[in-house]
């Protein structure tokens, strides 16, 4: 799926291996594979996309940076682990994938309405107001994502579901007042504001 952004991106890097190494969560570990294939074969929506990881990593090491960073492939990865099992050198494919996602969307390059990138979002948010999720409030928006149509028709479809959640106590309507929390919020707040200073501070260096 091609990026529909419009963020300017170089279409090879010569080193991208080293910028993937020092941005990517454990990308240090692309250099490593030996492209056998095993992990492409082990997974079971890889023929869907349109790099699985092998392809991805040796598309890194070639320099490919933006069809890399568009791409929608890491952003289907549902961290099943079967590459990572079956890997003979031991690469940590999940997270690799997961590292790229971030990257690129800290970059601005991610793909505009991938469905996942807006889940991921959606949790975050969610969970880091409080520092706990509100179980309520992210059905909700998970429900209403792309727009208020398909909102009311997903949750008329799902109605059954919610009322034997509500009757079995494991959704309570209060919540969406609030919900609970953990008891340090402004500590959790000044992590996450010092860990974005840290990882902007990385960017600007690129
Ligand atoms: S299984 Fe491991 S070594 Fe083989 S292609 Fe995948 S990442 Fe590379
Ligand atoms: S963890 Fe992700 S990349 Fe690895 S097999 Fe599962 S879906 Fe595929």
């Amino acid at each position: 799926m091609a990026n529909t952004n419009t963020v300017m991106i170089e279409k090879y890097r010569n080193n991208f291996l080293k910028e993937v190494e020092a941005n990517v969560e454990e990308g240090e570990w692309v250099k490593m594979c030996m492209q056998c294939g095993v992990c492409s074969g082990s997974c079971p929506l890889g023929p869907h996309w349109d790099h699985p990881p092998q392809e991805l990593f040796m598309m890194i090491r070639a320099g490919k940076r933006e069809a890399v960073l568009s791409s929608s492939s890491m952003w289907m990865c549902t961290s099943c682990y079967n590459c990572v099992v079956r890997c003979p050198r031991g690469l940590p494919i999940t997270h690799i994938m997961h590292g790229l996602a971030s990257y690129a969307n800290k970059l601005g390059l991610a793909p505009k309405n991938q469905p996942t990138k807006k889940f991921s979002k959606i949790f975050w948010d969610n969970i880091t107001k409080t520092g706990r999720a509100n179980e309520l409030k992210m059905g909700l928006s998970l429900y209403f994502m792309d727009g208020m149509g398909s909102g009311v028709k997903n949750a008329m479809a799902n109605q059954k579901l919610g009322m034997a959640m509500m009757k079995t106590k494991r959704m309570n309507p209060m919540e969406i007042t609030g919900g609970h929390g953990i008891k340090d919020t402004g500590g959790l707040q000044a992590i996450l504001k010092k860990a974005r200073e840290i990882e902007d501070a990385k960017l600007k260096k690129q």
